[in-house]
């Protein structure tokens, strides 16, 4: 839990303790959480500060040092897991509403697939903490020798916005169930979640000093865990600069241990034998999910010549029909783009897309007269080299470009400086293999696309980061292994 500063969330005008909430906030530095419909401020959060952050590493470190977790049968520990999968499920409906209005994401997705797939990751891991063992290594010599896996220690945790729960429990529950303790800061942008999963995980029975949440800004209590003497590996999803930043604060201070999810440019292509209905579906879903601000987003899409004509018809005719809106309505399809400075970013993105020479096949306006919204926005007549086909913008613009061959295909999927995901559409078993290995990409999606299942890991090639979220992959970045050895006297051996 938070240990310090406490973490006064309060409405601003219609809380009936609001005088005693401001009385306790001028104590702390805080900063506003924005509701990118409107642009008003929902609540203010305190501030954690480096020194914030060093309480919590020192909560952290006591309670693995000295702390019932880490020492706990893996049964036990699952046990409480399981319990706090259980009260996430009981708070649905408002954990959903705090995602959808800190951060512009559908309601309903939230309420159907972000928070109870956020629980069922908790108890993947929950069913996996009890299987956690080293090995026996081969008896025929002079030495017994064996592996134990130990916890790795204390752990800090830094997430983007854009997932606010999945992403806090891709990276808290297999570090449960391993045994660490842990710091973990939320995105500047989001934390009202990340700050009800504390209290949720103080009544699971998790204890004190083991799960330490402390909201605040990247450049401070971000760079104060990937600098932290007594932190011992740091997990983090976000943008590859500042990925850059957190490897390179580790290798200056302790050398702790790093894992990065950060970027991508995902290509998802598209051969002549493909179901176009589906193939434009794909498409969409691939490029408008969670209005863009997705690092998998199939943001390059390349079509084979021979169906591209009408691809790019039915592609441009669906993107016209998705409804932009109130992300609290049912019927909207994408909400607002998450601030301010990420609207801006995107537009700007449009423009210089424009004087690059791309064609604008439909969209490029901002939507309403007030908060973050951007119309799905296509643009074709690509080529590899243009800035919106190299950088990932991070909003519902798609690079639409036609290929002729296989080998065409390949290399310019491949002309990226990413290497998280790609998708391939064919019913040619042959195609889908050879591009399947021929990309050098994490994650292939073969006529599917954002295929996310607890047991299978994610992660990235190339500056698209190391180390994999999910699976029993991400188990092993919380342990390290022992290696224990003892000689054999009088071996028959
Ligand atoms: P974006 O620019 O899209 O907000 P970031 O990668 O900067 O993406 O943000 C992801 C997370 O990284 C957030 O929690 C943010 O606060 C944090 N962060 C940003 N800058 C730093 C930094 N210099 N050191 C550590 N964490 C940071």
């Amino acid at each position: 839990m938070a240990q310090h500063p406490p973490s006064p969330m309060s409405l601003p005008s219609s809380s009936p303790n609001y005088s005693s909430m401001e009385i306790l906030l001028n104590q702390f530095q805080s900063f506003e959480t924005i509701d990118p419909r409107t642009g008003d401020v929902i609540a203010r959060i305190s501030e954690g500060t480096k020194e914030d952050i060093d309480i919590a590493v020192k909560a952290a470190r006591r309670a693995f040092d000295s702390g019932p977790w880490p020492r706990l049968s893996g049964t036990e520990r699952a046990k409480i897991m399981m319990k706090f999968a259980n009260l996430i499920d009981e708070n649905i409906e408002e954990l959903a509403a705090l995602d959808a209005i800190d951060a512009g994401k559908l309601y309903h997705m939230c309420k159907a697939l972000d928070i109870p797939s956020a629980a069922n990751t908790l108890r993947y891991y929950a069913g996996a903490a009890d299987k956690i063992h080293g090995n026996v290594l081969k008896p025929s010599r002079q030495f017994h020798a064996y592996t134990l896996m130990e916890p790795i220690g204390v752990v800090g945790h830094i997430i983007p916005w854009n997932f606010p729960t999945s992403m806090f429990f891709v990276k808290v529950s297999p570090c449960l169930a391993a045994g660490c303790t842990m710091v973990l800061k939320p995105a500047e942008q989001t934390p009202l979640s990340a700050l009800f999963y504390a209290h949720l995980a103080k009544l699971a029975g998790i204890p004190d000093g083991v799960l330490n949440v402390v909201p605040g800004f990247g450049e401070i209590a971000g760079a104060a865990i990937s600098s932290h003497m007594d932190i011992d590996a740091v997990s983090f999803t976000g943008s590859t600069q500042t990925g850059r930043k957190i490897m390179e604060a580790a290798a200056k201070s302790n050398l702790k241990q790093v894992s990065l999810e950060l970027g991508g440019k995902s290509p998802l292509i598209i051969f002549d034998d493909a179901d176009i209905e589906k193939a434009t579906e794909l498409a969409l879903i691939g490029i408008l999910f969670n209005k863009g601000e997705v690092c998998v987003a199939s943001s390059r899409v390349f079509v084979q010549e021979g169906i591209y004509g009408e691809f790019e018809k039915k592609l441009v005719e669906k993107a016209k029909a998705w409804v932009v809106g109130d992300n609290f309505d049912h019927n909207v399809q994408q909400g607002p783009q998450v601030d301010k400075k990420q609207f801006e970013k995107i537009l700007s993105y449009i423009e210089h897309g424009k004087r690059e020479g791309a064609t604008l096949l439909t969209g490029g306006k901002t939507v309403g007269n007030k908060g973050y919204f951007i119309e799905p926005t296509i643009f074709s007549n690509i080529k590899d080299d243009m800035l919106i086909a190299q950088d990932e913008i991070f909003g519902p613009v798609l690079a639409l470009k036609k290929f002729k061959t296989i080998e065409e295909a390949i290399k310019s999927a491949n002309n990226t400086r990413y290497g998280l995901a790609a998708g391939i559409v064919t019913k040619n078993l042959d195609i889908a293999n050879t591009v399947s290995r021929s990309i050098r990409a994490g994650n292939i999606w073969i006529n599917c696309y954002f295929a996310f299942e607890d047991d299978i890991p994610f992660g990235g090639y190339k500056m698209s980061g190391f180390g994999r979220e999910y699976g029993l992959e991400a188990l092993h970045k919380y342990l390290q292994v022992k290696s224990v050895v003892t000689p054999i006297y009088n071996s028959p051996w």
